[in-house]
């Protein structure tokens, strides 16, 4: 399978997110802002199960401090 990565979101790191987690209502350690404009909030669990998603659509990532996102390598490569 080929990968194409147009564009590499950019993650910034924020104090506290009060948000909730969009698939279980879990408090949120990310939130993916997408082109279109919406945003979805995302617990640790979730947020690295679709890392690899988030990387390839969001255009911008929000993350808590010493979250380790798998999101961050999976953009590296
Ligand atoms: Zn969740």
């Amino acid at each position: 399978m080929t990968r194409m990565l147009i564009s590499k979101p950019a993650v910034r790191v924020a104090d506290v997110l009060d948000e909730r987690c969009d698939r279980c209502g879990a408090r949120a350690r990310l939130i993916a802002y997408f082109p279109s404009g919406r945003s979805l909030a995302f617990c640790g669990h979730h947020a690295n199960r679709h890392a690899a998603h988030l990387t390839e659509t969001a255009g911008a990532v929000v993350v808590e401090p010493h979250f380790a996102w798998r999101g961050v390598e999976e953009a590296a490569t």
